[in-house]
């Protein structure tokens, strides 16, 4: 059975169309670390947080600069990654398939 993630903005609630909701679900799975993303069509912005950068936030289009804002304010002396410029395109899946299966705590001779 197919497993849908409900995505909604941190800010409004308001949840992406059908397009960005499948662009959200593969980034999902993207390794990245105090980062931000732009999700297209909808114009959705994600904070790839994680460790010290704490956790994955979403907003919509319509909220983009507060999360930015929000982000800025709790990790702004974190160094430069909250205050990066956009656009902030997706090229998609970052890491080798080695450090995914680390952090999965697999084995990784199979590469
Ligand atoms: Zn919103």
């Amino acid at each position: 059975m197919p497993v849908s993630v409900v995505f909604r903005c941190d800010f409004c609630q308001s949840r992406p169309d059908p397009e960005t909701q499948v662009m959200l679900e593969q980034q999902m799975l993207d390794l990245r670390h105090g980062e931000y993303l732009d999700m297209e069509p909808g114009n959705w912005l994600v904070w790839h947080g994680r460790g010290p950068y704490g956790a994955t936030r979403y907003a919509c289009g319509a909220h983009r600069g507060d999360l930015k804002a929000l982000v800025r304010e709790h990790y702004g002396t974190l160094g430069p990654a909250p205050w990066a410029m956009g656009p902030h395109p997706w090229r998609f899946r970052k890491g080798t398939e080695r450090a995914r299966r680390i952090l999965r705590g697999l084995p990784t001779w199979r590469g």
